[in-house]
C-alpha cells in the first residue's frame, strides 16, 4: 500500500487498522465500515418498521396479556385498544397526504390500589411492543430547580432505550408510575411554592400536549456542559398509573351516598359500595388534584379491580409465569418433581388477605414455606416433593412475623 494512505471517516493510517478499504476517492477502514453498517440497520429499523402489516391487532395484544394478567379486563381492554391506536396513528403518520384527517394520540390512566397490577400490566405489554418503552416514576420529578429530576428526564430514560435513536424514541411509550403523588396537596393554589405538585403537573403537560423538548442525553439534573437532544413529544403515548388512595371517598360524594351505606336514597341503590373505583370519573382526578389540563390529556380513563380471594388464588398458579410454576421449574432443574396440595395454596391466600399484603405478598409466604426445602432438598438426593398443609403451616408460624415485615 502506499505511504499516506488514511480512513477518511476516523483519520487513522493503514498502520493503525485492520483493512483500509479504498473507495473512488477515500478510503474506509474496518472498524468504520461496521460503525456504517450498524447506522445503516438502525436506520432501516427506526424507518419500516411501521409498514409491516402484521402488527398485532387489539384481540392479540389483550390475548397476550391474559397469558401474564389475572382479571383487570376493563384496564386490559383499554390498554390493547391504546397501543393498537398507537401503532396506527404511526402508520397513518407516515403515510398521510397533505389535508387527510390528523388521528390525535389517547394517553391513558389507569386508577387502581396498589399492588393490582398497573406496573405488571406494563411491563407485560412492554415485551411484545415492537416501540421504545420506559417505566418511570413521578415521584422523583420536582419541579426546575429543585432536588431531584426535572421533567424532562423521562425522555432521557427513554431516549436510552431506543439507544439515542431520536427517531425511534418519538414514537415510543411512556408508562408514568404514581402519577397520583404530584397531585396539588389542596384545592387551594398554594402560597408557597409547589415543589412537587402542581409545577411538575404543568412540565408534565407540556410533555402530554406535545412539543419538542430539550433533553439532557443522560437524564437527572441539567448540566450546562451537556449537550441537549430536541425530541418531539407529539407522537410519544403516555401511560399513567397511581393508587389514589382515598378517591373513593371522593367519588361516593360524587354519587351522592356514602362508603357504609347508611341513608343511600333509592337511586343509589344499584350501586355496587365495595367497588366504587369502578365508578371513577374525570372530575375525580380533579378534586383528588390532578389539574384540568392534565385530565384533558389523559382522555382514557381505566380502573383496576381490587383483588379478591378468587383472583389471588388464581394468580398463584394460572399466569404463564406464575409463582407456583416458577418454584416447581426451580425445583425440576435439580431433578426434583414439586407439588402442591390445594389446601396449601388455598392457606397462602389466606394469609396474604390475613396479613393485608395483597398479590405482593404471595411470593413472600411461598418464599417462607419453601427456604428450608431450598436449602436441603438439592443435596438429599430426594426425587420427589409434595407440599401439605401441615408443613406449610408450620413453616409460616415460625417466618410470620418476618413475612409482616418484608411486606411492608
Ligand atoms: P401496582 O403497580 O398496581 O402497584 P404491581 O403490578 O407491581 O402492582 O403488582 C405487584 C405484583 O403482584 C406483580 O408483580 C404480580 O406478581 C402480582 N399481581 C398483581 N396484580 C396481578 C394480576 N392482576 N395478575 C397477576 N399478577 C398480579
Amino acid at each position: 500500500m502506499e505511504r499516506g494512505k488514511k480512513c477518511s471517516f476516523c483519520g487513522r493510517s493503514d498502520k493503525e487498522v485492520g483493512l483500509l478499504i479504498s473507495g473512488v476517492s477515500g478510503y474506509i477502514c474496518d472498524e468504520c465500515a461496521g460503525e456504517a453498517f450498524r447506522v445503516v440497520q438502525e436506520h432501516k429499523k427506526s424507518t419500516t418498521t411501521f409498514d409491516r402489516k402484521d402488527l398485532p391487532k387489539p384481540h392479540e395484544i389483550k390475548a397476550y396479556l391474559d397469558q401474564y394478567v389475572i382479571g383487570q379486563e376493563d384496564a386490559k381492554v383499554a390498554m390493547s385498544v391504546a397501543v393498537y391506536n398507537h401503532y396506527k396513528r404511526l402508520q397513518h403518520e407516515t403515510s398521510r397526504a397533505e389535508n387527510d384527517v390528523e388521528i390525535e394520540k389517547s394517553n391513558i390512566i389507569m386508577v387502581g390500589s396498589t399492588g393490582t397490577g398497573k406496573t405488571l400490566m406494563a411491563r407485560t405489554i412492554a415485551k411484545m411492543l415492537v416501540v421504545p418503552f420506559t417505566i418511570v416514576d413521578a415521584t422523583v420529578l420536582t419541579e426546575a430547580g429543585y432536588v431531584g429530576e426535572d421533567v424532562e428526564s423521562l425522555l432521557s430514560r427513554l431516549l436510552q432505550e431506543a439507544n439515542y435513536d431520536v427517531r425511534a424514541a418519538e414514537r415510543g411509550i411512556v408508562f408514568i408510575d404514581e402519577i397520583d403523588k404530584i397531585a396539588r396537596k389542596s384545592d387551594n393554589p398554594s402560597i408557597t411554592r409547589d415543589v412537587s405538585g402542581e409545577g411538575v403537573q404543568q412540565g408534565l403537560l407540556k410533555l402530554l400536549e406535545g412539543s419538542k423538548v430539550n433533553v439532557p442525553p443522560y437524564g437527572g439534573r441539567k448540566h450546562p456542559e451537556q449537550q441537549f437532544i430536541e425530541v418531539d413529544t407529539r407522537n410519544i403515548l403516555f401511560i399513567c398509573g397511581g393508587a389514589f388512595d382515598g378517591i373513593e371517598s371522593r367519588i361516593a360524594q360524587r354519587l351522592n351516598t356514602h362508603v357504609v351505606g347508611y341513608g343511600a336514597v333509592e337511586h343509589t341503590a344499584k350501586i355496587d359500595k365495595n367497588n366504587l373505583m369502578q365508578y371513577i370519573a374525570p372530575m375525580d382526578l380533579k378534586s383528588f388534584g390532578l389539574i384540568p389540563e392534565i385530565i384533558g390529556r389523559l382522555p382514557i380513563l381505566t380502573h383496576l379491580e381490587p383483588l379478591d380471594r378468587d383472583a389471588l388464588r388464581r394468580i398463584l398458579t394460572e399466569p404463564k409465569n406464575s409463582i407456583i410454576k416458577q418454584y416447581v421449574r426451580l425445583f425440576e432443574l435439580d431433578g426434583i418433581s414439586l407439588s402442591f396440595a390445594p389446601e396449601v395454596l388455598d392457606y397462602v391466600v389466606d394469609k396474604a388477605i390475613e396479613f393485608r399484603l395483597g398479590a405482593r405478598g404471595l411470593r413472600s409466604i411461598v418464599e417462607a414455606i419453601m427456604m428450608e426445602k431450598m436449602y436441603d432438598s438439592p443435596s438429599s438426593g430426594v426425587k420427589e416433593l409434595c407440599i401439605d398443609l401441615d408443613y406449610a403451616k408450620q413453616r409460616i408460624e415460625k417466618a410470620g412475623g418476618q413475612i409482616m415485615n418484608s411486606g411492608a
